[in-house]
């Protein structure tokens, strides 16, 4: 197809898939859905001191969980470096690019002098204007040379447009003869990456910010090489809370991909939650399904102003943005129950608090439990930690409450044991049912309303809060509820 849209996500494989990496992929990804394109996954392995298999595999394994179906590769830039080094032949040969034979003893000496003449160092061209006869004879000699490429040297300037920044300008002064390929005769990353683009002709290149300095050099080895210029859409930094820079050496796990997955995030929730740093529609809408978002991007909706992902170290629960918390609630909330069934599963199985009657006549008791508590809840993992009593007779009572609202209320042990009793010998267990027991329960005992329900909830889950009282008693059902209820003054 001629004028098909093609991206690429490319990253180096040098860690895991972290939210800057995946933010980066996303806005690839949804650019080539929106315009029927090709989305591109190419590993950029050239640096094998760096790359690592396990890199490269929580990479794959990270884009698949976020549901961000790559149209080609893994390409490994690895496997096209004749590639890169016929592309450095092709700029020598059309005379763009020359040999030079300049050795690091005679660079460091000029660096160092323009450094102690405070002057910025660039490569001064010694090598360019070498003729063909004193190239051949330094060939003789087997002298070791890099490959530069010719930066224009008739005192203008790049100028070019990116999709975000806008209009870029760079002198030429300011750029030297940069280095294409080393002397030991491996291409420059910068080389690697712009002949891959070329060849795989990616249409749209969609990277982070710092990928800005490379461009114009870039775009000098397009135009040497002929090619034409993709468009450059550089997407702006995510910074944390102290406005540092977002990254696997500062933040550690909490940026990474298979952390949240592990905290038991929905992959949709986290590609919605990224796309808003950094990326708006004009409406400031927040969520998306999947449709709704393809519809929705554009490239112009990327923000130039450097995006704040508020990770809260200091906290004990979970120390993501609560935004993210609060939009994976929202898709816990409104999903298909039958779906968060087969995602909250694992997260039961992991604590070994899934249990075979949820797949076959308890599962609609089952998924009465999840609808009701996913009112409340954040995160997958919550199901198995907050909601354990409700899977398992062995739960922990928290302490503090416990002492609050049972503890300090011996008078009520006897009458919720005995209200146990009752519950478990009722052959109507409703709603109804058990308000009018509970009423009369007010009655004999002559306490607040708040005071009983307060001690009930405790008994039964452990926890101070939780879901609508009267639905969690029905929920949880007749026999547990009675069973906890009359066994609670064996626990004092
Ligand atoms: N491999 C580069 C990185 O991981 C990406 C450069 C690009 O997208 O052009 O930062």
């Amino acid at each position: 197809m001629e004028n098909q849209v093609v991206v690429r996500f490319a990253p180096s494989p040098t860690g895991y898939l972290h939210i800057g990496g995946a933010r980066t992929a996303i806005f690839n990804w949804l650019y080539a859905r929106q315009n029927k394109g090709k989305f591109i996954l190419r590993i950029e392995d050239t640096d094998a001191q760096r790359s690592t298999k396990d890199s490269i595999q929580g990479i794959v394994d990270g884009l698949t969980w976020l549901g961000l179906g790559w149209d080609e590769g893994p390409n490994f830039q690895s496997a096209y470096i004749k590639d890169h080094l016929a592309a450095a032949q092709q700029l020598v040969d059309a005379g763009h690019a020359y040999k030079c034979f300049c050795t690091k003893e005679d660079l460091d000496r000029k660096r160092e002098a323009a450094v102690a003449a405070k002057q910025t160092y660039l490569y001064d061209g010694t090598c360019r204007e070498l003729t063909p006869d004193q190239v051949a004879e330094n060939e003789a000699k087997d002298l070791s040379f890099t490959i530069r490429l010719k930066v224009p040297r008739d005192g203008g300037s790049l100028v070019f447009e990116d999709a975000v920044y806008g209009r870029v300008e760079k002198q030429f002064r300011d750029l030297e003869d940069f280095i294409i390929v080393r002397s030991n005769g491996n291409p420059l990353y910068i080389l690697s990456n712009a002949v891959d683009d070329i060849r795989d002709r990616v249409t749209h290149i969609i990277r982070g910010q710092d990928g800005l300095a490379n461009t114009p050099k870039q775009i000098l080895l397009y135009q040497a090489l002929g090619a034409p210029l993709p468009v450059f859409a550089h997407m702006s930094l995510t910074l944390d809370p102290k406005k540092a820079k977002i990254s696997k050496r500062r933040h550690g796990e909490l940026v990474a991909i298979h952390y949240y997955r592990a905290q038991g995030f929905l992959p949709w929730a986290l590609v919605n939650f990224l796309v808003l740093l950094g990326w708006a529609t004009t409406d400031s809408r927040e969520i998306f399904s999947e449709e709704e978002l393809i519809a929705a991007f554009a490239l112009n909706g990327i923000s130039r102003a450097n995006s704040v992902f508020n990770i809260r170290p200091e906290d004990t629960r979970f120390s993501t943005d609560p935004k993210a918390l609060n939009i994976n609630a929202h898709y816990l909330r409104t999903m298909d129950i039958e779906d968060l069934a087969d995602q909250v599963k694992p997260f039961l199985e992991a604590e070994g608090l899934w249990h075979l009657a949820y797949e076959g006549e308890g599962r609609r008791k089952f998924l009465d439990t999840l609808d009701l508590l996913r009112e409340r809840y954040h995160l997958l993992t919550d199901f198995a930690t907050l909601g354990r009593a409700w899977f398992s007779d062995d739960f922990e009572m928290d302490a503090k409450a416990w002492e609050k609202h049972l503890a300090s209320h011996p008078e009520l042990h006897a009458p919720l044991a005995g209200l146990g009793e009752k519950i478990l010998a009722m052959d109507d267990y409703t709603i109804k049912t058990v308000e009018a027991l509970l009423r009369d329960m007010l009655k004999t005992l002559g306490v607040k309303p708040g005071i009983l329900i307060n001690a009930v909830r405790m008994a039964l889950t452990g926890q101070p809060k939780g879901p609508d009282f009267m639905k969690a008693m029905i929920v949880m059902g007749q026999q547990r509820v009675g069973e906890r209820l009359r066994k609670l003054p064996a626990q004092f």
